[in-house]
């Protein structure tokens, strides 16, 4: 059948639900066009069924096709930010990695490889999971593409900076220990988010503090508020080159249960949603969304959540490369959110040090930092 879309700034949306019935039709992420119907794309989404690396339930492999299939009823323009993310900025659906699922570290290169190509052209990835292995080499990619080591928020009910399992290195349980070994994070602008459960001991905080890793518990967003959460990570971040990582299990098994690590007491959807959208003109050059896994699902409650999400952090993309355009280019930071990072507010228990500097922008003049053709 013709596929009937939405077209809006010469760019190639959504198929049109207003003709289309939502549920009908392959899934893409968001009903967009593949990556293949587009001459080139600002943003992709791209997925990597992956779960060798999890250490209790499996299925997170089945995850990126759970999300695009909970992805149809998303609509195309976003209220919460006054921005059609894919009017901003052409968007497609990449399809998925083809990554062996029997070799962990042959898979960890697949992935790295195929986001450098897909990020040659200047393209920044929504990368959908899989399980939290694939952030290393996804970081790995960012890095090398920003030029620097990135900063990192890390929304997670868990610190993945654990060592090793059974004597393995690269797990689901592991890739930030990893990642500050290799050296690819900015040590002084990584912060996990939504933390909480037990642990195997009080070593495995002391070894995270040891990585510079700040941590906003679970806890902390309940009784400080999104608000004064969001100014704390702004304030650590700056304008560092930020990837965001997303293990849906920050939230709690309640917003959702399909996923293969699920710990009490978790954030809800809004606050999560709520945080991302404190993030305005933060300077995002790569997110993933990991760890969804179909099997333990109801109703589509871990899948809708993980798309919304995944929708605001596109949404961030196209927000940002609306301000450009609206201020011809000169600032990156002219979100309204900015109100919520007070100059000089002080991140107490969350910023080792609590430096701040400001990065020149690596990426200005790719894609999305270009007026050009808006
Ligand atoms: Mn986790
Ligand atoms: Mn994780």
């Amino acid at each position: 059948m013709e596929e009937i879309r939405i077209e809006t700034n010469g760019r190639l949306g959504p198929i049109d639900s207003s003709r289309v019935p939502r549920f009908s039709g392959a899934a893409t992420f968001a009903r967009l066009p593949r990556l293949d119907q587009v001459d080139r794309a600002d943003v992709a989404l791209v997925g990597v069924p992956f779960d060798a690396g999890v250490s209790y339930r499996p299925g997170a492999r089945f995850g990126a096709n759970h999300v695009r299939e909970a992805s149809r009823l998303l609509r195309p323009y976003n209220p919460a930010w006054d921005v059609s993310p894919f009017e901003e900025l052409q968007v497609a659906d990449a399809g998925d990695m083809a990554v062996n699922p029997f070799n962990i570290n042959e898979a960890i290169e697949t992935i790295q490889q195929n986001a450098l190509d897909l990020t040659a052209g200047g393209t920044r990835l929504v990368t959908l999971g899989g399980d939290h292995t694939i952030a290393l080499p996804l970081l790995r990619a960012a890095s090398e593409r920003a030029g620097e080591p990135v900063a990192m928020l890390h929304f997670d009910a868990h610190l993945d900076t654990w060592d090793t399992y059974f004597g393995a290195e690269y797990t689901h349980g592991t890739p930030f220990r990893r990642a500050v070994e290799e050296g690819i994070l900015d040590t002084e602008a990584i912060c996990h988010v939504g933390t909480r459960g037990p642990l195997y001991g009080k070593k495995d905080l002391e070894d995270d503090r040891r990585f510079g890793f700040g941590i906003v518990t679970s806890s902390d967003v309940y009784y400080q508020g999104v608000a004064e959460v969001v100014a704390k990570l702004r304030d650590r971040i700056g304008d560092r080159p930020l990837y965001i990582s997303v293990d849906i299990d920050v939230l709690d098994p309640a917003h959702a249960p399909g996923t293969g690590t699920p710990e009490a007491g978790g954030m809800t959807s809004r606050e999560l949603l709520e945080i991302i959208r404190g993030f305005r003109g933060m300077n995002l050059v790569g997110a993933d969304v990991v760890e969804v896994a179909p099997a333990y699902d109801h109703a589509e409650i871990t899948g809708v959540a993980a798309s919304h999400v995944a929708y605001d952090l596109v949404t961030l993309l196209a927000a940002n490369a609306a301000d450009l355009q609206d201020t011809g280019g000169s600032a990156r930071t002219a979100g309204h959110n900015d109100g919520g990072a007070p100059a000089g507010a002080r991140a107490h228990g969350v910023v080792p040090g609590g430096s701040r500097k400001l990065h020149g922008d690596p990426l200005a003049g790719t894609a999305l930092g270009a007026p050009e053709g808006r």
